[in-house]
């Protein structure tokens, strides 16, 4: 049988690497695809910088654009100006191998997943509020005030597409949010084994 494919999306700022950690912590058996970008690294909100490898595999423009023409990604698209794509190999060997992953990707990204593999369960990780959205990008401290304003713009655009999803998630609290992804998880695993 092969393994459950999940996709979590949600506006920059919603928190989704935050949930992501905790979940990973919470399901052993769950791999997480790291993803490829163009976009150099940046400081995390703990004031280290991004490492290759762990947090994305950064690469140039050229790479990705020799990989997107090569099909070499499962899906990929282009945000605030980088590319980011999610390798195809690696995904499709652990379903092939019968493991659950997860990928983080934003929603047109998503939308390819779909296409591809209609089976594939979407989870929107909404904000407790717009302006709740807004302090927290501005919190982070990561970015500058442009590209927190493009940020918020691409989220008000990509919280229209909630919709689409299977589920909807609330990030309120970090904890209560990975448990609550945790539990979709646990029952479509479940439902797909019985
Ligand atoms: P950031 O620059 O904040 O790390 O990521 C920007 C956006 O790209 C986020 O919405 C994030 O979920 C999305 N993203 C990260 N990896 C991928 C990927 O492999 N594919 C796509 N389509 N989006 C991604």
């Amino acid at each position: 049988m092969t393994g459950s494919l999940f996709v979590i999306s949600g506006p920059s700022g919603v928190g989704k690497a935050s949930v992501l950690k905790v979940l990973l912590t919470k399901c052993s058996d769950l791999f997480y695809s790291i993803s490829m970008t163009t976009r150099a690294p940046r400081q995390t909100p703990q004031g280290t910088v991004e490492e290759n490898g762990v947090d994305y595999f950064f690469v140039s423009r050229s790479e990705f654009e020799r990989m997107a023409a090569q099909s070499e990604f499962l899906e990929w698209a282009e945000f605030n100006g980088n590319c980011y794509g999610t390798p195809r190999v690696y995904v499709e060997e652990l379903l092939k191998a019968g493991k659950s992953v997860v990928l983080e990707v934003e929603t047109k990204g998503a939308g390819q997943v779909r296409a591809q593999m209609p089976e594939a369960k979407l989870i929107f990780l909404v904000p407790p509020s717009m302006e709740e959205l807004q302090d927290r990008l501005r919190g982070r401290n990561t970015e500058n005030e442009a590209e927190i304003a493009m940020r918020y713009a691409i989220a008000k655009e990509e919280m229209e597409t909630a919709v689409l999803y299977d589920y909807q998630v609330v990030n309120d609290v970090v904890e209560k949010a990975a448990d609550q992804i945790k539990d979709i998880i646990d029952v479509v695993t479940l439902s797909k084994s019985s």
